[in-house]
């Protein structure tokens, strides 16, 4: 039972009632809430738990408006599982009505309520299923984040015609010519008939739109009198522009309404915390003052976690700074490291597989991954983690101290679309995180080809601790030290791929076996 929450500098404690020892217990949580002072990062919601994020979505599920019903009744069990967040995917109608992933934002207002765009649910179901759906998880003690996508709309109900620039595609800082459109800039939203807000978009909202109605013509168009945010990733020039109708963020309609819906949305779905869609396309100081805005009206801790799509550590260290570190991002440089990994097997050098990374460089800001539903298969990013590899990078984030661990939905339950099943050892490894990866760490990431790690476990956490090592090759064994107090004791594989059993010696250490291309996870026989 929750008894109460004491932040102080940068230790954080929770005092709460212990059924099973019948006292109240003091817990420093310090090692998990990495920024304590404001929250700003993913903490698991106050649960006692190590925080443990679930993405909860693949871009395939099925478009029937049921899933917020099927999520709900498995709150329960995702719960034991271990985690402690989960990521919803966006719930806002889209362009494609029912079709749609979320991403394609047509009215941010409607969550499923409204007869807009062919239906009144969502891909995921109506409004009252997504509420209830996020009761379901609150009721479990775990902490909702909603997908927000404030880059752009699509699916305008009018075209305007409109004075625009052509830009050069690849340099948006080129212009190439004047002209007249006819874009799709004009959002009317008469289902909805101003419910919520009767706020009517027009081009005057938006700084650019990609499509010429009147010649057919697919171009970066960027709107007389505008100009692109300066504050934004590099790529392209600049990369303001990414699809649909870009939201202007220098107009303060825009602003205003934006942070007007945003505290409508928290009201309204009593939702966590946000997991920010595209946040390198938009400028950068605007997170800072929406954020900043929202924590000070609802006193609300509001744990974030941007989605800043770069492999280049110091652009998302940039990013970091310049929106004044109010989110976590996603260590998109650690997942690309896996995915080489994967690809290249015994020729990848695993003593490099961390370095530089976001987890690395900036730990208390990372939220670690190894695939989401831009790189499954057949999406945007296409950069699948291939499957022999997948228990070595989910024993990476689950098992180490650095980050806070984000599970892919198509791993935990496989992707039916492509024939994908389940990760193998993916809940033997989510138990571990919460029962044996405890404790001081120490890493051998000096050989290129047989890695591991050991964490030392904690005096008052019974059989916590654990050696992993992992064989992007042929295998073989590394000498490790567990920690003294485990002198003596016998380890062995939870994960199944050794079958014998290791004695430590008087210092807690031995050579802890792995196969070829697998990973092994050793902790002592009398917990396992
Ligand atoms: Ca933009």
């Amino acid at each position: 039972m929750l008894f109460g929450a004491k932040y102080t500098g940068f230790a954080a404690f929770f005092v709460y009632f212990d059924v099973d020892k019948g006292k109240f217990v003091c817990y420093n949580v310090g090692q998990f809430w990495v920024r304590p002072r404001e929250r700003l990062t993913v903490t698991g919601g106050g649960s006692t738990k190590q925080p443990t994020i679930l993405q909860d979505f693949e871009w395939y599920l099925p478009e029937d408006g049921q899933f917020w019903n099927k999520t709900a009744r498995e709150a329960g069990r995702l719960s034991k599982l271990g985690f402690t967040s989960v990521w919803l995917p966006p719930a806002c109608k889209g362009q494609a009505g029912i079709r749609d992933v979320g991403y394609g934002v047509y009215d941010q207002y409607d969550l499923g309520e409204f007869d807009q765009k062919g239906s009144v649910p969502t891909k995921y179901g109506t409004k009252d299923e997504y509420l209830a759906a996020v009761r379901a998880f609150h009721d479990q003690g775990m902490e909702v984040l909603a997908d927000m996508v404030l880059n752009h709309r699509m699916g305008a109900d009018e075209t305007e015609t409109v004075q625009a620039i052509r830009d050069d595609e690849h340099d948006r800082n080129i212009q190439l010519e004047q002209t007249s459109i006819r874009a799709w800039t004009k959002f009317t939203f008469p289902g909805r008939a101003g419910k919520y807000s009767d706020l009517q978009w027009d081009h005057t909202h938006f700084s650019g739109v990609d499509w010429d109605d009147s010649t057919g013509r697919e171009a970066v168009y960027q709107l007389a009198g505008k100009s692109w945010a300066e504050k934004v990733d590099r790529e392209n020039g600049n990369f303001d522009y990414l699809m649909g109708a870009d939201l202007d963020m220098s107009n303060p309609d825009v602003v205003r309404e934006l942070d007007r819906w945003g505290r409508w949305y928290l009201d309204f779905t009593g939702v966590d915390g946000f997991r920010m869609d595209a946040v390198k396309h938009i400028d950068f100081p605007f997170f800072a003052h929406w954020l900043t805005k929202l924590r000070d009206e609802t006193g609300l801790a509001l744990p974030t976690v941007g989605e800043y799509w770069s492999a280049d550590t110091g652009a998302l260290c940039e990013f970091s700074d310049r929106s004044g570190q109010v989110m976590s991002l996603f260590d998109v440089p650690l997942h690309q490291r896996f995915f080489e990994a994967s690809e290249q097997g015994a020729a990848f050098d695993m003593s490099g597989l961390a370095r530089d990374t976001l987890s690395e460089r900036q730990p208390d800001l990372a939220v670690t991954f190894v695939d989401n539903h831009d790189t499954q298969p057949g999406q945007a990013l296409q950069s699948w983690v291939r499957e022999w590899f997948k228990p070595l990078a989910y024993a990476m984030i689950l098992l180490r101290e650095s980050g806070v661990p984000c599970v892919f939905y198509g791993d935990l339950y496989g992707i039916p679309h492509d024939g994908i099943g389940p990760t193998p050892g993916l809940e033997t490894l989510l138990m571990a995180r919460q029962k044996y990866a405890l404790g001081r760490q120490t890493s051998y990431f000096d050989r290129p080809d047989v890695v591991g790690w050991t964490r030392s476990g904690e005096p008052d956490v019974p059989g916590s601790g654990l050696a992993a090592v992992m064989s992007g090759g042929e295998g073989g064994a590394r000498l490790m030290c567990v920690g003294a107090r485990h002198a003596g004791e016998t380890f062995v594989d939870i994960l199944g791929g050794r079958p014998e059993r290791v004695t430590l010696d008087g210092t807690g250490s031995a050579e802890f076996p792995v196969d070829g291309g697998a990973v092994s996870v050793w902790v002592t026989e009398a917990a396992a």
